[in-house]
Order: C-alpha cells, then sequence, then structure tokens
C-alpha cells in the first residue's frame, strides 16, 4: 500500500492509499474531490472507498462529488457521525476493521475534537513494515486537535489509545500545523532536547514550503506536549499534578497562545 499526500486547501492534506496490484485507491478526508480525481487520473486506478474520519467541512467537502463520479464506491465514518458525512454508507465503531487491498485497518473511538472522530490505523503486514495511522485532527505532529464537541479527559483518552501504537508508526495528521505546535511546545517545554531539535528542523523545512508530515508516535511522544501530561516538568508548566488537568491547561494555553 502506497501513500500519497495532496496538499489543498491553506492547510489541510488528503491521503490517497493506493493498492498497485489491484489497481485501486482509498482517499482519506476528501476536502476536495478535484485532486482526488487528477490523482486518480494519473494511478490510472479505480477509487473504491472514502474513509472519512469527522464531519467538519474541510474533511468531506470533496465527498459528494467523488461519489457522483465513482457510483460503486463505499463510504466509511463513525458511527456517531450518522447524518453528517455525505454519501456515509458505513457506521464505524471502535474496534471495527475496514479492509482496503491486502491491508485491514483498525477503528480507534477518539472523540474530543468532534464527539464521532473516528482514527483508521494499519498494524505493519509484515516485520519490515510501519503501520499508517490517519488520525484526522485528534493527533497532530507537536499538537492535537480543537475540543470542539468533547472534554479534556474524552481527548486525553482518545490521545492515549494513539500514543500506545508501536513507535515507527507514521502519523498521517490532516493539517500543517506543525511549526505553530512546536512554537507553542517550547513554551511549555523548553529544556526538552529533542523538542529544541525537533523545531529548528521543521522551521527549516517550513522555509523551503517542505511538509512535515507524516510524523511518527515515537516523535510524537518525545516532543508533543499534548502526548506528555504525566511528565513532571509539563505537570509543571501546567501547575497541577493531575493528567487531565495537565492536559486541560495545555490545551487552554495553546487556544490563546
Ligand atoms: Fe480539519
Amino acid at each position: 500500500m502506497q501513500v500519497y499526500r495532496i496538499p489543498v486547501l491553506s492547510d489541510n492534506y488528503i491521503f490517497l492509499l493506493h493498492d498497485p496490484d489491484r489497481h485501486t485507491v482509498a482517499v482519506v478526508d476528501p476536502a476536495q474531490a478535484e485532486p482526488v480525481l487528477q490523482q486518480v487520473r494519473s494511478l490510472n486506478a479505480e477509487l473504491i472507498a472514502i474513509f472519512n474520519t469527522h464531519h467538519d467541512r474541510d474533511h468531506v467537502g470533496g465527498n459528494q462529488q467523488l461519489i457522483d463520479r465513482f457510483p460503486q464506491i463505499t463510504v466509511y465514518g463513525g458511527a456517531e457521525d450518522r447524518g453528517r458525512i455525505p454519501g456515509q454508507q458505513v457506521f464505524l465503531h471502535q474496534g471495527d476493521r475496514v479492509e482496503f487491498g491486502d491491508r485491514t485497518a483498525e477503528i480507534f473511538f477518539v472523540p474530543g475534537h468532534t464527539k464521532a472522530h473516528i482514527a483508521y490505523y494499519f498494524p505493519p503486514s509484515n516485520p519490515g513494515e510501519t503501520g499508517e495511522l490517519f488520525c484526522g485532527d485528534t493527533l497532530f505532529a507537536g499538537g492535537c486537535g480543537r475540543l470542539k464537541e468533547g472534554t479534556p479527559a474524552q481527548m486525553l483518552a482518545s490521545l492515549e489509545q494513539l500514543r500506545n501504537l508501536p513507535d515507527n508508526t507514521r502519523v498521517w495528521c490532516a493539517h500543517e500545523y506543525t511549526l505553530t505546535n512546536l512554537q507553542f511546545a517550547i513554551t511549555v517545554d523548553p529544556d526538552n532536547p529533542e523538542l529544541q531539535q525537533r523545531l529548528a528542523a521543521v522551521k527549516e523545512a517550513r522555509s523551503r514550503s517542505q511538509p512535515t508530515i507524516p510524523s511518527s508516535i515515537g516523535i510524537e511522544k518525545s516532543t508533543n506536549p499534548f502526548l506528555r501530561w504525566d511528565f513532571s516538568n509539563l505537570q509543571l508548566a501546567a501547575n497541577t499534578r493531575d493528567p487531565v488537568q495537565t492536559f486541560a491547561r495545555l490545551r487552554g494555553m495553546k487556544d490563546r497562545f
């Protein structure tokens, strides 16, 4: 399975999953249809699935046009998003499995950004491979989604599930927010050498308009303050010893950053 990254709108990424043996493609969170159709044409493949992580317009905006063009397509989304995702046919719960080509994704229910948000995790199919995580607006490189429809405790539990994935899992999040996220991170975790290095590298990449996605679970665990609610220096920055309070206060500080 080959993953293609398509930048759209101001800072969104659409991801295409390509199965070269079967000449099929699935798309994750098509904000727009046209860039997806172009890439599907250039791969000379058939679009067979839309994997939506949540209902926000910048994640489902291309659904209807893709359905019109490929009427046989299957549209997947979270069970709690019923009525909010255009064309949704499959209503997924925690632990459900979804097949694409020779790979099978596990579904994580990750409420917090929205009440219905899900993530798609493709474990490695053989030992040399990495897992692929499509986490929408839950975990970002260096940050996490805003709490639009969920509580800090819910979001922490959602992120904890993702934090437990293998370190080499590639993290395909839906926005290029990494630089601002790390500029906030360094204010609450200033003495973290891995974070200092990452910020410098991301600054350099962004100055050349290079993407910073995918990240990996290992990088996020060592540098993302929103996966570090149980580290004493972040608890100190949040002025509490309570993990949920730590997370909640960091999220509040980021909202005002
Ligand atoms: Fe978004």
